[in-house]
């Protein structure tokens, strides 16, 4: 599959490493996990949006734009991600951030991905929970026309067609490990949310006639409304690669029974989780998409729905950074000084 004709702009570090994760695997005594390292992208500590962004930012910089609008929840990775990525390209940054959780204390509002959005330099603004976020951000758009501003918007999550390139990249680029490894992936799981990184893992793992199925685990949006948008998705990022028709509804499989009360509040199996990979693998999770991610895998798995000799490659998708928007999440005691 021929991507290197979309403009793209290097930002992360790639390949990222494809792991096993034994004492993990172990541990369950399920089948063998593997992890793809998408933790590790580099830019602003790492995570899934900075695959989008090389394309995004490459379409930002083709048509000349100088200042760069997205949106997010407050603790958004995404939001961090464009900020960096901005800073590296010398355009400014505007993030919308919208209060999801209802949280007001200081460590979720101001510590963690809200402070590095400010370290990157990007101005901040408020939106309330439910306010229609992509007409705020065309509204904000508007108005810097108006006085000379080339603004690019970029959708919650970098999820469009373009954004989902990024993820066709990772699909490429995890195939091919995979060959040279010698390694037979039975299943690929990873947390969804915005639908970008799924539908381009989906559309890429189908255009490659990879065999590879994906199972997103779903963070905020029930099961009907996530594939749903998963698979339009994944259908316009096929048609966008000359691929139109590949997709089919069976392709796209979300189990949202892991989200709990609602999109970045804390679950008891996030937190088990995520304490046991930091434990087992010395790896860290996030409170919000990938901890919950783990929650819903290690759970399938002890309920028997994955078998012994099975290889499964959890995507890691980064956001450890938002744990410091969490530190109470965990029940953790403190020390006596
Ligand atoms: C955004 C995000 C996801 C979800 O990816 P989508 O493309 O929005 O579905 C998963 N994990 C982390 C850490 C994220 O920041």
């Amino acid at each position: 599959m021929n991507l290197a004709r979309f403009p793209r702009v290097r930002l992360g570090h790639m390949p990222t490493p494809l792991e096993p994760m034994d004492n993990l695997s172990k541990h369950l005594g399920g089948p063998r996990i593997w992890v793809k390292r998408d933790d590790c992208t580099g830019l602003s500590s790492g995570g899934n949006k900075t695959r989008k962004l090389e394309f995004l930012m490459a379409e930002a910089l083709a048509q000349k734009a100088d200042v760069v609008i997205t949106q997010g929840a407050t603790q958004s990775n995404h939001a961090r991600q464009t900020a960096a990525a901005a800073a590296k390209l010398g355009m400014a940054c505007m993030i919308l951030l919208e209060d999801r959780t209802g949280y007001t204390d200081e460590a979720y509002t101001l510590n963690g991905n809200v402070l590095l959005d400010q370290l990157h330099g990007a101005s901040i603004s408020k939106r309330k929970s439910g306010a229609d976020m992509q007409a705020e951000m065309e509204s904000v758009a508007a108005d810097l026309r108006k006085t000379g501003g080339r603004p690019y918007v970029i959708p919650g999550g970098g999820s469009t067609a373009v954004g989902a390139l990024g993820y066709v990249n990772c699909a490429i680029e995890l195939l091919n490990q995979a060959n040279e490894m010698g390694l037979k992936i039975d299943l690929l799981v990873h947390a969804t949310g915005s639908a970008g990184t799924q539908a381009g893992l989906v559309a890429g793992l189908v255009a490659l006639n990879s065999g590879i199925p994906v199972l997103g685990i779903g963070v905020r949006a029930p099961k009907d409304r996530q594939e749903a948008n998963v698979l339009a998705l994944a259908e316009k990022t096929a048609a966008h690669l000359g691929l139109a028709g590949i997709m089919k509804r069976e392709h796209v499989v979300a189990n949202c029974d892991y989200v709990g009360q609602g999109y970045g509040i804390p679950t008891e199996g996030m937190v088990e989780a995520l304490k046991l990979v930091a434990r087992m693998e010395g790896i860290l999770l996030d409170p919000v998409y990938s901890g919950k991610g783990m929650a819903g895998l290690i759970d399938l798995i002890k309920k028997g729905e994955m078998r012994e000799h099975e290889n499964i490659v959890f995507l890691h998708t980064g956001g450890s950074v938002g744990l410091f928007g969490y530190p109470t999440a965990f029940g953790l005691q403190g020390y006596q000084a």
